[in-house]
């Protein structure tokens, strides 16, 4: 049986960074991925010669000296991807029943002054909003590269809401429904969603907002080619399907193919819940099994990837979020004759994008409830699989539901699809490895924080979780947790403060 220092499970963003960490600390790592292309949803695919990204649509903190910016040089990817910087309003929000189009801009000065000239007398909220998202995020010392948070103890915001405190800050229905207006990117719900967790995420963007040209994939091809460089393994198209505890801890890993792998360490970046599943042993609790278990998990997602005519849509450098009025903090919530809710639109950019779009990315929620007839099928790439004829059918209901949501603000974004291709819960269930396609792992709940936190380290003690469903989603987010998980089984965080320094 080959032994190594370090497996690692998943190739997504937190296992690569993690991977990458540990590989140039010394460490041999073996990388397992189920999928033939690695990057769990940095995944991207081409169609009718356009990319598109599975689940990186646009990155935060990029510009010099910010966190994903230090994270990313260090880890050498800085001069290897092409970015675009999106407008300085890069998302734009709009909403029901009202023509005009408000503004989240890049740059707090800019935000301030684009908010307050749409809403005049709220100044005060609109600035107390700014300065209470950059103290939450001073509590969270690792998003900082700090490894002290200077005396400020994360639990004593974790339990704050994010809409309350929208809703105390103003009695504008209006600024509260821009204010929250983009959180289908942290998947925000009224009655759960931590104000920390819309802070890191607002606060990203709101230092600087960048598209990857081609697609995310680069991140995955610099990040796999330094662990190999490192002098460790990438297996791909290779499933772990158990981990054997022994003399308690973990002693190899057992692929689906029958092929046994022997570490020092382990490190799971797939969903905690499935890793447990897969971990056999008394040292896990029972109870921690149970609070695993019935965690919930984030809603997920119904795609539609639009090939657009030549010269026929124009490109811009921003988002699009459409909420429906009243609807912001509850649009997991929607019945059958209401869907959608709300929506996102994301421009794929590429080398040759001019000042027309080559593709577009429409983003709605999809509870995966909807496709429970069709859940025991399973389609990718390496394992084809035709859903049937319903499963097409009710695609295309879905998909013709939704364009004709989108018609109503964008007329005549019909007569410029080429044509288009559709995703369901089914689709990332399937591509990621989880039980029900969700967005961005399990919740977090200002109702609860601690019982929502998933530490690195577990009670074996030689194994590790790492990625989204731990500190927080998002390529920030992820890169964030392969730290701390690094650190963790290293049992040191020296080189936090080189990449503080990269
Ligand atoms: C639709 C969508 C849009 C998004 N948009 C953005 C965005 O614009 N910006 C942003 O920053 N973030 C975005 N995100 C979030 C971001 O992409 C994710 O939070 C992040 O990439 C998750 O990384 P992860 O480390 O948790 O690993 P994951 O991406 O969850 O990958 C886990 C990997 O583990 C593999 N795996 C699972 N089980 C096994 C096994 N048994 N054996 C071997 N391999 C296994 C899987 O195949 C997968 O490759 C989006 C997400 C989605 C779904």
């Amino acid at each position: 049986m080959k032994k190594f220092d370090v497996l690692i499970i998943g190739s997504g963003m937190g296992g690569l960074v993690c991977a990458n960490i540990l590989s140039r600390e010394g460490y041999r790592v073996c990388m397992v991925e189920r999928n033939k292309q690695l990057g769990g949803c940095l995944q991207i695919f081409v169609r009718d010669k356009v990319i598109f990204d599975s689940g990186v649509h646009y990155l935060g903190g990029l510009d010099q000296g910010q966190n994903l910016y230090q994270i990313f040089k260090w880890l050498g990817l800085m001069d290897q991807l092409q970015l675009e910087r999106m407008d300085e309003a890069f998302d734009h929000i709009v909403l029901e029943g009202d023509d005009k189009i408000y503004e989240i801009a890049q740059g707090y000065d800019a935000f301030i002054q684009r908010l307050t000239r749409d809403f005049p007398e709220e100044g005060n909220a609109i600035l107390k909003y700014c300065n209470t998202i950059r103290e939450i995020c001073d509590y969270f010392p690792m998003y900082r590269l700090q490894t002290e948070a200077g005396g400020k103890e994360k639990l004593e915001v974790m339990g704050i809401s994010a809409r309350i405190f929208i809703d105390q800050l103003t009695q504008n229905k209006k600024l509260r429904a821009v204010l929250a207006g983009n959180n289908m990117l942290y998947a925000g719900a009224g009655e759960q969603t931590p104000l920390y967790v819309h802070a890191l995420i607002l606060n990203s963007y709101m230092e600087s907002a960048w598209r990857c040209v081609n697609g995310g994939s680069m991140i995955t091809r610099v990040l796999a080619a330094n662990i190999r460089a490192n002098g460790s393994v990438i297996l791909r198209k290779r499933e772990v399907s158990q981990l054997i505890v022994e003399d308690g801890s973990v002693s190899h890993a057992l692929l689906k193919d029958g092929t046994r792998i022997a570490a020092n360490y382990f490190v799971s970046n797939t969903n905690p819940v499935n890793t447990f599943r897969m971990t056999e042993t008394p040292l896990i609790r029972p109870v921690t099994r149970k609070r695993l278990e019935n965690m919930k998990n984030t809603i997920s997602s119904f795609i539609i990837n639009i090939v657009f005519k030549p010269g026929c849509f124009p490109y811009v450098k921003h988002n699009y979020y459409y909420v429906r009025a009243g609807s912001e903090w509850n649009m997991e919530a929607y019945d059958e004759k209401e869907w959608p809710l709300g929506y996102a639109l994301y421009m794929a950019p590429s080398k040759r994008t001019s000042e027309f779009a080559d593709g577009m990315t429409i983003f709605a929620y999809m509870r995966y409830e909807e496709v429970l007839p069709w859940a025991s099928s399973f389609n990718t790439v390496t394992s084809k699989q035709d859903r049937g004829l319903a499963y097409e059918k009710f695609k295309r209901r879905k998909a013709e539901k939704l364009l004709g949501k989108v018609e109503e603000k964008f007329p005549g974004i019909r007569n410029c699809i080429k044509t288009y291709y559709t995703s369901t819960p089914l689709s990332y269930r399937d591509y990621i490895g989880n039980d029900d396609g969700n967005l961005y792992g399990t919740v977090k709940d200002y109702r609860g924080p601690l019982a929502a936190l998933v530490a690195p380290k577990t009670k074996v003690p030689n194994l590790f979780l790492t990625g989204q469903s731990l500190n927080l989603h998002g390529i920030l987010g992820t890169a964030i947790s392969g730290l701390i998980t690094a650190a963790a089984l290293m049992g040191k965080d020296d080189f936090i403060e080189k990449i503080r320094n990269a």
